[in-house]
């Protein structure tokens, strides 16, 4: 008899965005006369740069070529690839980290999804709240939680990320061995300072722990004083694994690329206290169960370290971080309080009543769809996101609108 894994039975049911589309759904048919701005899903809107595109089609072009075609390439992703992000990514910004600890993959979701298989079973887990819940739901799948009551996972510790503490969590006070982390934070925009990031990595040397650092949003950082990546830290290439994406950064929600790195020291301990790599389990892992991004995908990527490229992907962020402002400055003058929106394109508001029942009344009176903060842990009860991801001009339209809906 084929048996199944039961712990899929204890994952939540994600109503989150099925539940939004049928309220919008919903409101569209008892409103067709009424325009609905989509400020809640954080896709991006505009196009690949005109540098990424033309690498792409000279790409196509050599594939349809016998002398110029690649078939499989390297698993954890060509060199000219993995040699512009180690140059520009990390090494131009004094951290030290080498193109072989680079592995290209096809998305930071299927990456940080994936990486806790290289973990025991019995470890203890600490998990942000509110949280990009993929981290949460792969570690269910695993059998590392027990069941689900009073809206949390037993046997995880969460780490709360609340107005209190400015939503950067507090060490744990029980000892963890695996700590998700991401800043600047989806959802609630926050970034973390140097200082605050030297003592989570100061506590993973202390207790033997290893940090997942997601780092898909550092493009929208422009505070220079704020960290890009965790390596510009010291002692994290032993306990710290980051995953980026090229998603945001470059459009590529649709494209596909991203990437892990997996400093050669990075160290992991079996049941006799035995240190082992994570590097080549890691390596390991990858080249078993994945066969590389397509060619055309690389060469685009690679162009956005080119001069032009770098200048068109900033112009891209630029551009959702001018939408990311005029939301703030319309929270801000309507009296909300917010977090976000500076060095992310996510703003977190305090919606002084339930996320929910904030997202219908915003729906009903401005036609404007945002992402109830529920939908992403407990602490995220009475918040709302709004994604700066849309066109200027949608924007505006729909700041106007809840200024009016909120100035009632
Ligand atoms: N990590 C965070 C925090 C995200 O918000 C997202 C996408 O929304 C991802 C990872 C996934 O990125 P990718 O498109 O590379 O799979």
């Amino acid at each position: 008899m084929i048996t199944i894994n039961e712990h899929y039975l204890k994952l939540q049911a994600s109503y989150l965005f099925s539940d939004i589309a049928g309220r919008v759904a919903d409101f569209q048919k008892k409103n067709p006369d009424r325009e609905v701005i989509k400020l809640g899903i954080g896709d991006v809107t505009k196009g690949l740069t005109p540098a990424s595109i033309d690498a792409f089609h000279l790409a196509v072009d050599e594939m349809a070529d016998d002398a110029t075609f690649r078939g499989y390439g390297p698993e954890q992703g060509y060199d000219f690839l993995r040699n512009a992000i180690a140059e520009n990514d990390f090494q131009s910004r004094g951290a030290d980290i080498s193109a072989d600890e680079i592995f290209v993959s096809d998305g930071a979701k299927c990456d940080t999804g994936n990486i806790q298989e290289l973990f025991a079973r019995n470890i203890k887990i600490a998990i942000p709240d509110p949280v990009y819940p993929v981290y949460l739901d792969t570690n269910v799948m695993a059998g590392r939680t027990g069941d689900f009551t009073d809206d949390r996972f037993q046997g995880l510790v969460y780490l709360d990320s609340t107005r209190e503490n400015n939503f950067v969590p507090s060490l744990p006070e029980e000892n963890v061995d695996l700590i998700y982390l991401c800043f600047p934070n989806n959802p609630t925009g926050s970034t973390i300072t140097r200082e605050e990031l030297q003592t989570w990595v100061d506590y993973a040397r202390d207790h033997k722990a290893l940090i997942l650092f997601d780092a898909a949003y550092e493009s929208f950082i422009r505070d220079d004083s704020l960290p890009r990546s965790i390596y510009e830290l010291e002692g994290a290439r032993e306990i710290a694994i980051e995953f980026r994406s090229f998603s945001k950064s470059a459009g590529f929600t649709g494209t596909r690329c991203a990437y892990s790195v997996v400093p050669r020291e990075c160290i992991a301990y079996d049941s006799e206290g035995s240190r082992h790599f994570l590097h080549s389990l890691w390596n390991r892992r990858h080249c078993t169960k994945f066969n590389g991004v397509s060619y055309p995908v690389q060469r685009a990527a690679e162009a956005i370290y080119s001069e032009q490229g770098k200048l068109q992907t900033r112009a891209l962020t630029d551009y959702y971080l001018k939408n990311a402002a005029h939301i703030c400055k319309t929270i801000a003058d309507l009296g909300y309080e917010y977090t976000g929106g500076e060095n992310s394109p996510y703003i977190w508001v305090d919606g002084r009543m339930g996320s929910w029942e904030f997202f219908d009344m915003l729906l009903n009176k401005a036609g404007v769809v945002c992402t109830p903060g529920a939908g992403f842990g407990k602490c995220g009860n009475g918040y709302i996101r709004f994604s700066a991801f849309n066109s200027y001009e949608n924007v505006e339209t729909a700041m106007s609108g809840l200024t009016a809906a909120l100035s009632d």
